[in-house]
């Protein structure tokens, strides 16, 4: 498999796949409730009102969707809403300097933006993420074509995703 053919995975899935394979699997095959999440309204919103001096939504190549650039100091932001840095939020801004590199884009940093607590964290890709995104990208190619939906597995997360309903209840 070639590099754009691993690549049309968008950050989405690369952040799902670490916060849960059901959920992963659920959006891939478009049974998606993202809209009426009260959660993910207040993710955007955020997003829309924070930053509002800086360019927002640049999206590449359909694939990857990046909050802002800061093309001066070569930092592209990830807004997110919650206080603390989470595994599924790093990977996903690795997997956009990842993504820009097989692009040619060489030498950003990534900045996740967290506005509700006034922080951020700096984010560098390094040669061994390069090799474990590989591994990820690659494990993401098994799942999606299953046909059975992953078991659901009661984690944290599952009380603020969009598939609660669907899931649990
Ligand atoms: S509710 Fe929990 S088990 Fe279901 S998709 Fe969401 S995170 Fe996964």
């Amino acid at each position: 498999m070639t590099l754009d053919q691993q690549l049309k995975h968008t950050g989405t899935l690369v952040n799902y796949y670490f916060v849960c394979k059901r959920k992963l699997w659920l959006f891939a095959h478009q049974i998606n409730f993202e809209t009426e999440s009260d959660t993910v309204a207040l993710g955007r919103l955020l997003s829309e009102i924070s930053y509002d001096r800086q360019k927002k939504e640049i999206k590449i190549d359909e694939m990857i969707s990046i909050d802002w650039i800061d093309f001066r100091n070569k930092v592209i932001h990830e807004v997110k809403k919650s206080d603390k840095l989470e595994e599924a939020h790093l990977w996903q801004v690795k997997y956009y300097l990842y993504f820009l590199e097989s692009k040619g884009v060489q030498g950003f940093r990534a900045e996740i933006n967290y506005p509700k607590f006034h922080k951020r964290e700096l984010i560098e890709l390094i040669d061994s993420d390069r090799e474990y995104l590989k591994e990820v990208i690659k494990e993401i190619e098994e799942i999606l074509p299953r046909d059975e939906i992953p078991e659901k597995v009661r984690i944290p997360a599952c009380r603020s995703c969009s598939y609660f309903e669907f899931c649990w209840v």
